[in-house]
């Protein structure tokens, strides 16, 4: 269990590396946002990382991010919803989150719009991509994500963002470009085709430098900010 005194220095570094990546790959600075992944992480952690100024949080189970965003009202936090999405959790995730990064087919794009409550702004999307074939279960193929945002494009209740992937684990750096670089050609394409994106979501603990290289806006980290996760 972490100490929570160490979060706001895990911060520090994970916001250094960041900083250094744009500067060393030529993005603007500040260009790069950072989504504390605290999925297995206790309530208490949120609220240390929120103190070190801490906004944006990223949950994978939807069961598990509601009982923790219960003891956190108080905080003006952005939740992104990062896991994959089960068709009996849609109501939870659209009821309770800002975002949904992790959308991978049409009938759960579809769900989510229905369920979305109408006081609320439309919910944020991001369609998640299998880059790297069979090695990855989750994610719309790439031949799958014009149709994809054709589809959520036409959703009122939906605004979609961009794009987000989790390649298979690389050590080697030019590896671990190789995935982002097939997300950021799909990204580019989408922007061709006149859909007003912002949010190229790839990276984390162990490639956010290699993701920002290939054009990231958004990398999610979450072992270098909590420490390990015990599940
Ligand atoms: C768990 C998770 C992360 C964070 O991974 P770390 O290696 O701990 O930084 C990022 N994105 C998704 C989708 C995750 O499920």
């Amino acid at each position: 269990m972490i100490n929570l005194n160490h979060i706001t220095q895990h911060l520090a570094v994970v916001r250094t590396r960041i900083t250094q990546a744009e500067q060393r790959f030529g993005r603007t600075p500040g260009s790069v946002r950072l989504l504390a992944v605290s999925k297995s992480h206790p309530a208490a952690a949120i609220r240390a990382a929120y103190g070190a100024n801490q906004i944006c949080f990223g949950e994978s189970y939807a069961q598990e991010a509601l009982t923790k965003m219960s003891a956190v009202t108080d905080l003006p936090l952005e939740w992104h919803f990062i896991g994959p999405i089960q068709s009996n959790k849609t109501r939870d995730i659209a009821a309770h989150f800002a975002w949904v990064q992790s959308v991978e087919r049409a009938k759960i794009a579809q769900r989510l719009n229905e369920q979305r409550p109408a006081t609320l702004p439309p919910l944020n999307v991001c369609i998640q991509v299998n880059v790297s074939g069979e090695a990855s279960k989750s994610g719309a193929v790439p031949t799958e994500v014009a149709a994809l945002a054709h589809t959520i494009g036409a959703l009122p209740q939906l605004r979609l963002r961009g794009l987000m992937a989790i390649p298979a684990p690389q050590r080697d750096f030019e590896m671990q470009r190789a995935g982002f670089r097939v997300l950021h050609g799909l990204y580019a394409a989408l922007l061709q085709n006149g859909y007003k994106l912002d949010t190229l979501s790839m990276g984390m603990t162990d490639d956010l430098e290699a993701a920002i290289a290939e054009g990231a806006t958004l990398v999610r980290v979450g072992t270098a900010i909590f420490g390990e996760r015990a599940m």
